[in-house]
């Protein structure tokens, strides 16, 4: 079904993780804005091509899948290579994939160090480094790297995921100043707590902490972080992207965009 021309139609957006959560809802405004889609993540296969056809029939684009593991280089690099030929290249990049691991730094283990690193961080600078000559050859381009409020400021615990969100916006800025006059903006969103299989995971293991119900722990989760005591969604994260994608945020570049209930106002 063809939707007619859109602020976005005829762009080619890679959001990495994009099966679920935060990734999803970003994928799914860029596609209500009329870009062509190529989702990544992880998945049962079945559940990820009824996501991805679905998604080519309720917005009328075209729809591909990489099942790329964004902790290996040359897997990055290929679906970059793939993409130039079955999509004509990637316009939007929105570096999204993550993961999380909690513990204080004396029991952090070393493998989800590296993981954590692999995935939150060095996939932004490969995913970079493999769409940024396709973008400037077209002289347009949008890099949107989802950080985290934990790219600004720390919480105990998060030692991997706190250093590699803050590499994210140095990363981020520098993009930026290489890309300022091809065409191409690099900024970095920072949400606060969105409730997501990544946050659900924290909040039911704090629940069975402490002996108190999930609700209960989503409730602890706010009020410790965050002044308003709601969580962002990834449906407003995704319009927030849409934004970075228009002509009106052309000279918006190297920036972290908090969308964080006032998480770091305080
Ligand atoms: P999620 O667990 O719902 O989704 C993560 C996505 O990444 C999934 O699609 C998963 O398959 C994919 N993924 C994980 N490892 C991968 C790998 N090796 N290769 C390819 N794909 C992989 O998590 P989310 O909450 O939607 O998080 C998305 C991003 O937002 C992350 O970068 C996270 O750090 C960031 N973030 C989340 C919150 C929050 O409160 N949920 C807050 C701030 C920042």
């Amino acid at each position: 079904m063809s939707q007619g021309k859109k602020a976005l139609s005829g762009k080619v957006a890679l959001v990495t993780g994009s099966t679920s959560g935060i990734g999803l809802g970003i994928a799914r405004s860029l596609a209500g804005a009329g870009a062509d889609l190529l989702l990544n993540g992880f998945g049962d296969p079945a559940a990820i091509e009824t996501l991805r056809a679905g998604l080519a029939d309720e917005f009328g684009i075209r729809v591909g899948y990489s099942g790329a593991d964004m902790s290996k280089a040359s897997q990055i690099a290929a679906m970059a290579v793939e993409a130039e030929a079955s999509m004509g290249g990637i316009d939007i990049l929105v570096n999204n994939a993550g993961i999380q691991f909690v513990a204080p730094i004396e029991d952090f283990p070393d493998d989800r160090w590296d993981a954590i690193i692999a995935i939150n961080l060095s996939a932004v600078f490969h995913g970079m480094k493999a769409v940024i000559p396709g973008m400037k050859k077209k002289g347009w381009g949008r890099i949107i790297n989802i950080a985290s409020a934990h790219g600004l400021v720390a919480s105990g615990q998060k030692a991997a995921y706190v250093a590699a969100k803050h590499g994210v916006l140095g990363l981020t800025k520098v993009a930026a100043i290489e890309l300022a006059n091809a065409g191409v903006t690099a900024n970095a969103i920072c949400p606060g707590w969105v409730l997501t299989p990544l946050v659900e995971k924290q909040l039911e293991a704090r629940a069975q902490h402490d002996g108190i119900s999930v609700e209960a722990a989503a409730k602890a989760f706010l009020a410790e972080k965050q002044p308003m005591a709601q969580f962002s969604t990834p449906e407003a994260l995704g319009e927030l992207a849409v934004f970075l994608c228009s002509d009106a945020a052309k000279t918006m570049t190297g920036v972290p965009l908090s969308m964080d209930g006032g998480w770091v106002a305080q």
